[in-house]
């Protein structure tokens, strides 16, 4: 009996940290067989992938010493790519116009001076959004589209509330500049990204899940907050006297006992993206020439490609490269949807067989590599990627929010609190159940 958390991703052990600090005794159940979460990640023949892109821009200074005293690391500055209709374009492409042709520049600059004109109150959707910033040749032809391949949903599907600082707004004077010349500025929405030297993006963790007590292969199946038990796959359980989840709110409404129907069904209407991930290695050290990049072509399955070996040479064999490519899709409840079927947004889904065949041809016709370069090729599928904010979003969130506080389960992390939430957001949300 005691303090139990469940999940060992960046809030997990956030959590258990800070809790262990203060003097509170945890012990972690993990489903899977190491830790990390999304902040985990797998080698294969000394190749090593994150799970998914993966920096750390934590801005707050103790969040930032702590990560930096787990591990040193390398910083980058953000600087990425945008692949359009075979053009390569700087980001964000609205100021790195200069590569295209001049009927498209053109295009793309009339219709931002002409951009319809609108109260950011009265914008309905992230659609209106994007033509209102940015007007609509460019609206249609980049993050319409990117937006499909990252998000799985339609623009006027989302609302607009996440969008925050994630997305720059150029004056009329930067994207003229950007269409003569190429911009040396960086308009990233952070000046640096980090990346541990060794060891893979999770250990910025190290120093945090020193000396925690964490269990593996516990998949959590039942909990009873009227009992305070909590059963798992395996057949065993525990009891607690705190329950700390950062499990997907979509899974934890499956799992309590006597959970009303109606917080039940808004826990499994919650969007999310879910995604594939296509890892790459090759036997050259120059495949990658960018640390990520954007694609905006719809006939190329990949939304966003990056180099794990230029985050860190730590992660490829001496003399090698890699590249790893995510796909996403639309996903409702955490539906178990891995191979073919139909999106949460009623597209096809694509077999993991095809999925990984476009995302070899395509990216080999991109003119990357050649397929023979090949030395390790692998896809596997991540269930829970993106929180979708749709319009119901706010609202199914705090049905299940409000339940799970009334049984007495603390939700933390990305998917605990069903929030667009960065590393040092998850890290800073565990860290909260010391201070409430
Ligand atoms: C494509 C992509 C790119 C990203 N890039 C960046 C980036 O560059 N920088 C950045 O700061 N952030 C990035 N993020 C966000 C970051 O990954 C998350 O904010 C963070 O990792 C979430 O941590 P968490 O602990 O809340 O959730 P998770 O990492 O999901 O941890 C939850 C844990 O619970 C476990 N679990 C789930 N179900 C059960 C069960 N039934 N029983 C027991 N255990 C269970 C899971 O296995 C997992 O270990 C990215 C995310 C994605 C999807």
């Amino acid at each position: 009996m005691g303090t139990v958390i469940l999940g060992s991703g960046i809030a997990g052990i956030s959590a258990g940290y800070h809790l262990e600090k203060s003097g509170e005794n945890v012990v972690i159940y993990e489903k899977d067989s190491d830790w990390g979460g999304l902040c985990g990640n797998f080698t294969i023949d000394g190749f090593r992938f994150d799970r998914f892109v993966h920096f750390t821009f934590a801005p707050d200074e103790y969040i930032k010493n702590i990560f930096e005293e787990s591990s040193p690391t390398f910083p980058h500055p953000p600087v990425s790519y945008n692949y359009w209709n075979g053009y390569w374009l700087k980001h964000p492409a609205q100021n790195n116009l200069w590569s295209l042709p001049v009927k498209e520049k053109v295009k793309i600059i009339e219709d931002f001076v002409n951009r319809p004109q609108k109260e950011v109150l009265e914008i309905k959707n992230y659609e209106e959004w994007l033509r209102v910033q940015y007007g609509n040749y460019f609206a249609e032809n980049f993050p319409f589209k990117y937006t499909r391949k990252y998000w799985g949903v339609e623009p006027e599907d989302l609302e607009t509330k996440w969008v925050g600082n994630r997305l720059h707004v150029s004056p009329l004077g930067e994207v003229l500049r950007g269409s003569y010349e190429e911009q040396a500025e960086n308009f990233y929405y952070t000046k640096f990204m980090k990346y541990p030297k060794k060891g893979g993006f999770r250990s910025i963790l190290n120093k945090c899940r020193e000396g925690l007590d964490i269990r593996f292969n516990k998949k959590v199946i039942k909990i009873n907050p009227q009992e305070k038990i909590v059963i798992f796959k395996d057949g065993t359980s525990t009891k607690y006297t705190r329950l700390i989840s950062s499990l997907p709110l979509p899974e934890i409404v499956k799992m309590i006992d006597g959970i009303p129907e109606e917080v039940k069904e808004a826990g499994l209407n919650l969007m999310h993206t879910s995604g594939y991930m296509v890892s790459l290695g090759f036997n050259r050290p120059d495949v990658a020439k960018h640390l990520w990049f954007y694609i905006y072509d719809e006939d190329i399955l990949p939304a966003r490609v990056y180099s794990p070996n230029l985050k860190s040479a730590d992660n490829v064999p001496e003399g090698c490269s890699s590249l790893q490519a995510e796909i996403f899709f639309a996903n409702k409840g955490g539906e178990e949807i891995t191979a073919t079927g139909k999106s949460a947004s009623g597209w096809e889904i694509p077999s993991k067989e095809a999925v990984l065949k476009n995302t070899i041809e395509k990216l080999a016709g991109m003119g990357l590599f050649k397929e023979e370069e090949i030395v390790v090729k692998d896809i596997r599928f991540e269930k829970y990627a993106n929180v979708i904010f749709d319009k119901d979003i706010y609202k199914n969130r705090a049905t299940v929010l409000d339940y799970l506080n009334k049984v007495g389960i603390e939700s933390i992390g990305r998917f605990g609190k069903w929030e667009y939430f960065w590393t040092h957001q998850a890290f800073q949300d565990g860290r909260k159940v010391c201070v409430q």
